[in-house]
């Protein structure tokens, strides 16, 4: 029964669907147009039997008695509708930060109205930029829907007051659609209306997600050649904004890690793409010379080109640049 299912699936692409207990499979005809009914209450019309191989259509009374006259009858030149030949896969489940879809329009749909306004332009982050890397604004409780806050739950971005831990922060979902990955870079207290931030962060940012890859990859296109890796988010927005001032972006993409201590399959990705020269901008500070030895090693092993550089006067890669520095030979 499953050969016979297997043959015929092989001659019409996959069946609408299998009625075992009448062991029949039910396909659109191949000798009609009977699939392009389909999404206009068309039914298919075409059955194969299971255990006897013949096949009958109701609607243009095609018949035979076997598959091998089935494959003769429709000729040398037939091949199975397009879409049959690709293999139904399932759709990919949502990551647990891209359930948080609806929560990250809501917070960049408010972004220019907020406090993050003023302080993207405090850091040199100029309009451009926050909006192709569609930063947003944390808002404490954001108005979304109850799934899109269980889903938060999930993620532990929401706090059991009600609060959501990216609370009066700037926001970064990485890929942007779709994304895996949530940034929080949170504001100075003091820039925030009073009562915005419920509790203290532990630290001035924090992220939600698997880190799988660089982040900002998503822009990286065939014609990339260079790709600037740095450690942090401000590093990056920078960075890019001022390849994007160059005119570089069709072959320079600026990349972050997210830390200093890069995931393991990060180093994967750039122990994957040989293809790239790479330039490292690391921080002033001892975690940056070990974050740019771990990286390096990692691109040294796809057999990658890369350069360490370090901006001047102790500067962190983003200050240096907005001060007029920029490396030589990008
Ligand atoms: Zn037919």
């Amino acid at each position: 029964m499953d050969d016979i299912l297997s043959a015929a699936e092989e001659i019409l692409g996959p069946a609408v669907r299998v009625e075992a207990n009448r062991d029949w499979a039910i396909f659109w005809c191949p000798f009609h147009n009977d699939a392009d009914r389909r999404g206009q209450g068309g039914r298919p019309n075409f059955g194969v039997h299971l255990v006897k191989g013949y096949w009958k259509c109701l609607r243009c009374g095609a018949t035979g008695g076997s598959l091998n006259s089935l494959r003769k009858k429709l000729g040398q030149e037939w091949r199975p509708p397009v879409s049959a030949l690709q293999p139904t896969r399932p759709p990919r489940p949502p990551s647990q930060v891209e359930l948080l879809d609806e929560a990250v329009s809501e917070a960049r749909s408010v972004v220019q109205r907020s406090p993050a306004w003023t302080y993207l332009a405090s850091r040199g982050v100029s309009a451009y930029t926050a909006l192709v890397y569609g930063l947003g604004y944390g808002i404490p409780v954001p108005n979304v829907h109850r799934e899109t806050v269980e889903a938060a739950k999930q993620s532990m971005l929401v706090r059991k007051d009600g609060t959501w831990l990216w609370a009066g922060g700037v926001i970064y979902a990485d890929p942007p659609t779709h994304p895996t990955v949530m940034n929080v870079r949170y504001l100075p207290e003091e820039q925030l209306p009073k009562g915005t931030r419920t509790f203290k962060p532990e630290k001035n940012h924090k992220t939600w997600g698997l880190r799988t890859q660089p982040l900002g990859s998503w822009r990286i296109t065939p014609a990339t050649r260079t790709v600037i890796v740095l450690e942090g988010l401000f590093d990056l927005l920078i960075t890019a904004q001022k390849i994007h001032q160059l005119g570089r972006e069709a072959d320079t993409v600026a990349v972050y890690t997210n830390g200093a201590s890069p995931s393991a399959k990060m180093h994967r990705w750039f122990r994957e793409h040989a293809q790239y020269e790479y330039v490292l901008m690391r921080d002033p500070d001892p975690a940056g010379v070990e974050w740019a030895l771990s990286v390096s090693a990692s691109i040294r092993r796809s057999g990658a080109s890369v350069r360490t550089v370090l901006p001047p006067d102790q500067l962190d890669p983003d200050e240096a640049i907005l001060s007029g520095w920029w490396p030589s030979g990008i």
